[in-house]
């Protein structure tokens, strides 16, 4: 597995951010969620993982390659957002649950590490893979997501009863409680609300629409020189 980390390494021990997703194409939601998270919750760094094979999802509509060449466009020139290959190299199935035990034998048991989740992801938690075991390896930070958890509500409208029952004794509304302890709380924090989503920006740019503003130019760039989308 490579990560690219830019110039300044992150301070080594601090709550790492992981971003994993399609991103199919990564967008400013995406970044937006990954600055705001760093910032909200004092995060030393923020690793964004896009996925090889989906497991919960059709298969994307543009390579893993071209998924995480647009990620490294999208991150570069910001150490603290890192882009890890590990998903993509991997043969099989992108299972969180397999991400976060990687990442446990890379960083050490102690290092706190903060899944960060909009609140659409955190509501499906209970379909992923041994979720459960994604509380022993990880904090959980849930970010509102418009449609899903309005800014101010800081929660998806409805959990399941196994997904609240599991969330039980868990919640804290201070970040410093992700230093004290590797995984286990669950932080939910307001994000900027933006209605962006990878699949809008798909349907704009096959019915022939501009995506520019939604996206970072090297990204829209790369959509057009490679044609993706259309
Ligand atoms: P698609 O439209 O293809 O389903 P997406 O835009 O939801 O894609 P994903 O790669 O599936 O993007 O999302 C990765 C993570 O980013 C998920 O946790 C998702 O909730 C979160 N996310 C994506 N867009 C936003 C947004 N605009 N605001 C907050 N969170 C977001």
């Amino acid at each position: 597995m490579a990560v690219d980390t830019g110039a300044a390494a992150a301070p080594p021990g601090g709550p790492l951010g992981i971003l994993g997703g399609t991103f199919d194409p990564i967008h400013l939601g995406h970044l937006r969620l990954a600055e705001e998270a760093r910032e909200a919750l004092a995060l030393a760094a923020v690793r964004l993982i896009p996925a090889g094979q989906p497991p919960h999802r059709g298969t994307p509509h543009s390579t893993a390659e071209d998924r995480l060449a647009m990620a490294r466009l999208a991150t570069a020139g910001n150490p603290a957002l890192e882009v890890d290959d590990g998903e993509v190299r991997a043969d099989e199935k992108s299972y969180t649950v397999l991400t976060l035990q990687r990442l446990r034998a890379e960083l050490g048991a102690q290092r706190p590490l903060v899944l960060i989740l909009g609140a659409d992801a955190f509501a499906g938690l209970p379909g992923w893979h041994r979720w459960e075991a994604l509380f022993e390896l990880a904090h959980i930070a849930v970010a509102n997501r418009p449609g899903y958890a309005p800014h101010g509500r800081r929660w998806p409208a409805t959990l399941s009863p196994a997904l609240d029952a599991a969330c039980r004794g868990r919640h804290s509304a201070d970040p410093a409680d992700l230093r004290t302890a590797p995984a286990g709380r669950i932080v939910p924090f307001d994000m900027t609300p933006l209605a962006i989503s990878a699949s809008l920006i798909r349907d704009l740019v096959k019915n022939g629409h501009s995506v520019r503003y939604l996206l970072p130019d090297p990204v829209l760039d790369y959509i057009a020189a490679h044609r993706l989308y259309r």
